[in-house]
């Protein structure tokens, strides 16, 4: 029986996605459709980005389950129509890498103190090395796929690498930590914090003035997770008053960032435009195939959101 796929993402991606889902699809030996429309009823799989015109899901009265071109489901997974398995994106070839790319980037920038050479119109000769990576304790907030994978990568250049999850982890070159004793743990030692902590309910705010003022004097913060971790105020707060160095922040509360926003003209703060990583076409259509596949053959489904926890 044919198998039937509606890509419903931004319109732009089609052209991307088409070419490696269908070799990636060929290579199932499946008979499918692959179409950026079909009559709803007739759909089994549903290639989705949140931001899709698809927002009813009650219609595709056959669905089996929606499969996330996105790391970040914060957006569909209260949707009360979505009734069926919801993956999302785990892409290690692409997301990930790119994440830990970014991420060890950024690290290194603040940790080296580039920008003094970088931007130096005075001419001015500051002969201050920086310490190795091991005398920089790095944090990193959210232990999954990216925070797990950029935390060991951190590890791999000599940073002691410190991280906190929901549940207790052991992951090979981070100390572990969860619960608030773990985050206010994290916090304490951190030179360097990186958040990549996905958006609930429960992760609102996770830095506000309290958690900010455990940070040792001086802190670099680099968010590439989502904006409402922080709360915006309390870390301009923490930047004037030196308690933060710098923060590189990659997403924020509303996208694009507004031009009035004080993150814009601050002049410790780097904004890039929801950048740090992308989910590639090529690996990422593979893992949306071997769901399909699994589906198929009544596999259980790899990467399923978990409804309830919000991520
Ligand atoms: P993931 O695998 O689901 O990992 C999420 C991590 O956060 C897990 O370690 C989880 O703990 C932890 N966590 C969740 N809620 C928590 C809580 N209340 N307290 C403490 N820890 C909590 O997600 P991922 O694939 O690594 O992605 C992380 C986030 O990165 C995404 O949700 C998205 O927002 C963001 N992202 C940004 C970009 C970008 O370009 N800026 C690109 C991709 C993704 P457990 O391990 O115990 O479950």
């Amino acid at each position: 029986m044919t198998v039937n796929v509606l890509f419903a993402a931004n319109e732009t991606r089609w052209a991307q996605y088409e070419p490696h889902l269908r070799s990636a699809l060929d290579a199932t030996g499946l008979e499918y459709h692959l179409a950026t429309d079909m009559a709803p009823e007739d759909v089994d799989y549903i290639v989705y980005a949140p931001n899709s015109s698809v927002q009813d899901f009650t219609p595709y009265t056959r669905l089996k389950a929606v499969l996330n071109l996105w790391a970040g489901v914060e957006d569909a997974v209260n949707n009360p129509t979505l009734k069926v398995p919801y993956a999302r994106m785990v892409d290690d070839e692409g997301l990930t890498q790119g994440m830990v790319e970014w991420v060890t980037g950024h690290t290194l920038r603040h940790h080296l103190g580039m920008d003094a050479h970088i931007v130096n119109p005075d001419h001015a000769w500051i002969p201050d090395a920086p310490p190795v990576a091991s005398d920089r304790p790095v944090g990193i907030l959210g232990l999954g796929q990216l925070g797990s994978a950029c935390g060991q990568a951190l590890h791999r250049l000599g940073f002691p690498v410190s991280g906190w999850a929901r549940s207790q982890k052991k992951i090979d070159g981070i100390t572990c930590q969860s619960g608030s004793d773990g985050l206010r743990q994290v916090l304490t030692q951190s030179q360097i914090l990186i958040l990549l902590l996905p958006s609930t309910p429960e992760t609102e705010n996770t830095l506000n003035a309290e958690t900010l003022a455990l940070l040792p004097k001086g802190a670099f913060i680099i968010n590439p997770g989502r904006g409402p971790l922080i709360d915006d105020a309390a870390l301009v707060d923490a930047l004037d008053s030196g308690q933060v160095a710098h923060a590189t922040l990659d997403v924020f509360r509303t996208e694009p960032l507004p031009q009035d926003h004080p993150f814009w003209a601050h002049p410790k703060v780097t904004v890039t435009p929801h950048i740090a990583s992308e989910t590639r076409a090529p690996s990422a259509a593979r893992v949306i195939v071997e769901n399909i596949r699994r589906g198929e053959s009544g596999e259980p489904f790899l990467y399923l959101v978990d409804r309830d926890a919000g991520y």
